[in-house]
Formats: C-alpha cells, sequence, structure tokens
C-alpha cells in the first residue's frame, strides 16, 4: 500500500520511479562496480534500493548505518553483517557459500540449527578484508549496499574502520563485489569518499551516480490520489492540490501525509504539526552543534536569502557582531549536509519544505 511508512521493497508498492529501478537493476547487471546514489532525506531512497536489489536477482547484503548512530563500534558493525549474513543464507539458499565463508575466516562461526543457519562475528577477531575476500570467492557475484554510507565516516579513528580503505580494496581487488551506496547528505558523502582528493584511499575510482528527484507536481497529485483510492478514503482535489503545494515532491511527507489521514486523522494542522516534532527528533544533534545553525534556517525561512542579509538577521537576533567566517561555516556545513541549496541570483533555500515551515513559525 502507497501509504504504508516503511520503505517499499516491492515493485507494487512503490509509485513510478521505474528509470530510477531499471538504472540500479542494469548497474547491478552490468561491469560497473561503484554507484552512488544521492537524494534528500524522504526522497525515497531506500525504496528505490530496496526494490532494484529485489528485482535484480543478485544476491545482496544490505546495511542501514543509520543503524550504527549512537553506537559507532565495530562491535555494532559486525551485529549488523552477522545479520545480513544470516539473511543472505537463508534468503538465497547459499548456506554452502556461508559454511565455507565462515571456516575461512577468523572471528566468524555459524550456529546450525539444521534448519537455518545463524552468523555469528567475533568483532575482536574479525576482518572486514577477509571477509570481503571470502566472500568473493565463495559467491559468483554479490551487491553489498550500504544506505545512509556518509554515517560510515564516524567509524574512523583508532581502533576503528577506514571504510574508504576497505572500499578501496574491494574496487582494486574483488571484481565481483559490487558497492552501492546512498547518500542523504550529499556533500558529506562527496567528502567521505573523496573520489577528487588526492589523499583518499578512493581517490581517481569511477563511481556512477543516481540522483533520486522528488516527485514533480502531477506525480505528487497522482499519488496522493491513488494512494487515497487504495484505502477507499475520499479526499477533495482542493485538499490534494493544497498538500501537494506545501510537500514539494518529497514523497516521504506525501506518504506521511495520506498514511496519517486514512489512520483518521482529519486535522490538517495536526498533521504537520506531528511532521515538525519528527523533524525535531532528526535536527536535534545538528541544532546542539552550533546555534548559528539554528539561526541560519529561521532566516532564510523568514525570507533573508542572501548572505548579507542572513548575516543581519542573525546579528539582530544575537544583538552582537557576527563574524562573516561563521556564517559562511554554516552555510557550507548546511550545504554539505543538503539542507539548504543555493538557488537562482546567490539566493539559500531550504530543502525540505517541513523544515521550512517549521522555521517560519
Ligand atoms: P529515503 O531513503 O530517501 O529517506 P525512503 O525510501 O525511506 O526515503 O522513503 C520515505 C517514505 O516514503 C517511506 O514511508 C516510503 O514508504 C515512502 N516512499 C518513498 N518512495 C516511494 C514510492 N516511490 N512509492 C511509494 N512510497 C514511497
Amino acid at each position: 500500500m502507497l501509504f504504508d511508512l516503511e520503505p517499499k521493497s516491492k515493485r507494487e508498492d512503490l509509485f513510478g520511479r521505474d528509470n530510477e529501478v531499471n538504472a540500479i537493476v542494469n548497474f547491478i547487471r552490468s561491469k560497473s562496480r561503484f554507484l552512488a546514489i544521492y537524494g534528500i532525506r524522504r526522497v525515497g531512497k531506500t525504496s528505490v534500493l530496496r526494490v532494484s536489489l529485489n528485482e535484480a536477482s543478485i544476491p545482496y547484503c544490505y546495511i542501514d548505518a543509520r543503524m550504527l548512530e549512537n553506537d559507532f563500534t565495530k562491535r555494532r558493525l559486525y551485529q549488523l553483517i552477522s545479520n545480513c549474513l544470516t539473511e543472505l543464507s537463508i534468503k538465497w539458499r547459499l548456506e554452502n557459500a556461508i559454511r565455507n565463508i565462515t571456516r575461512a575466516v577468523r572471528g566468524i562461526n555459524i550456529l546450525d540449527s539444521g534448519i537455518e543457519l545463524n552468523v555469528e562475528i567475533d568483532w575482536r577477531n574479525a576482518h572486514l578484508t577477509d571477509l570481503l575476500n571470502a566472500l568473493s570467492m565463495n559467491l559468483s557475484q554479490i551487491v553489498i549496499a550500504i544506505d545512509e554510507a556518509q554515517i560510515l565516516r564516524m567509524m574512523k579513528g583508532f581502533g576503528k574502520i577506514d571504510f574508504t580503505q576497505v572500499l578501496a580494496y574491494t574496487y582494486d581487488n574483488l571484481n565481483n563485489v559490487k558497492v552501492v551506496l546512498t547518500g542523504s547528505e550529499v556533500g558529506l558523502l562527496h567528502d567521505f569518499l573523496g573520489l577528487d582528493n588526492p589523499k583518499s584511499p578512493l581517490y581517481g575510482r569511477f563511481v556512477e551516480e543516481l540522483t533520486i528527484k522528488p516527485f514533480s507536481r502531477g506525480a505528487s497529485i497522482q499519488f496522493l490520489i491513488t494512494g487515497f483510492r487504495q484505502y477507499g478514503v475520499e479526499v477533495t482535489i482542493n485538499e490534494v492540490l493544497d498538500v501537494v503545494d506545501k510537500l514539494d515532491g518529497i514523497v516521504g511527507w506525501l506518504t506521511y501525509y495520506g498514511n496519517a489521514r486514512v489512520r483518521g486523522i482529519n486535522n490538517i494542522n495536526e498533521i504537520y504539526e506531528r511532521a515538525m516534532k519528527l523533524i525535531d527528533g532528526d535536527l536535534k544533534s545538528l541544532l546542539s552543534r552550533s546555534i548559528y545553525y539554528g539561526l541560519v534556517l529561521e532566516a532564510i525561512a523568514r525570507g533573508r536569502k542572501h548572505f548579507n542579509e542572513i548575516r543581519e538577521y542573525i546579528t539582530l537576533r544575537l544583538n552582537k557582531y557576527v563574524a562573516l567566517s561563521e556564517v559562511e561555516r554554516a552555510l557550507s556545513n548546511l550545504m554539505k549536509m543538503s539542507i539548504i541549496t543555493r538557488v537562482a541570483h546567490g539566493e539559500y533555500e531550504i530543502m525540505d519544505p517541513i523544515i521550512r515551515m517549521k522555521f517560519s513559525q
């Protein structure tokens, strides 16, 4: 059903996106090695990726790097990898290959109930490159899909894992291992991969790119009409047009709205209030890092869209001198996180309609 809040994984639940799914399936079946999928939060990256992985019929291991948040440890990472290896064996009937892999790699064991395998990894002893080597040797092909991959940069550091090295090793040595990364903080993913940075292990490697864009106005209208029809809920065309005007084709928000309405929330303002609360959770850690982030967003949402206007707004709000560099830094970081973008005539704009709504109040 279109208004289910979980990311979609079946084609019949996915509205549109045929071109995007075809592009990913073609990538998986081609000789290309790495693909990066960009797009802001809630635009539908995970859904498109999951549907494509299921359609391509090639074994894959899917890791949602958001599951590492608040726990950027090797231990947590290996837990996620164990889960995906267990799933790999069940979903693709690869028990024998998984047995071989676990035999070949130090620190990896299986619990074999005779019915299904459960992979266990001892994070102190296991090495990611050994594991990738073993996967490559025992499977004819495998896709490693990492959602919100910019989060992996947090694992760098003492006793942790430098993923760019692991990815470079995979790229250079394991021809039958494909990697798909998604990132909603596009600039951060770019910086992390460092494809243009001579100091990065991945420097100079070729990565295909796909950007998932918001729905067009027409597609958004059709999405809502189809969704409401699925649930037999009647809404006026004026309501649909109003929602589409407010939510800018961000399918996650359209889904959220539709879901709330079909669950019987008829007070439209309440739906937006709830969406803004949800955004509070997303933005909490960002806003706690610097007061400038919130003030920049406030300035832009209230119509101060040029650099000088933004700086002036912040100066007035704080009632103190604000250095040029502070504002520059905040703008640059917010751009890297794909929260704002620069549009025509040097104006800045907030990309997410709910963030815009929240800060304009
Ligand atoms: P992202 O990974 O970009 O944050 P998700 O794939 O998690 O986005 O999608 C956000 C929400 O929108 C989820 O509720 C998902 O079910 C819904 N959704 C996204 N794309 C589609 C689509 N093409 N058709 C139907 N629902 C979608």
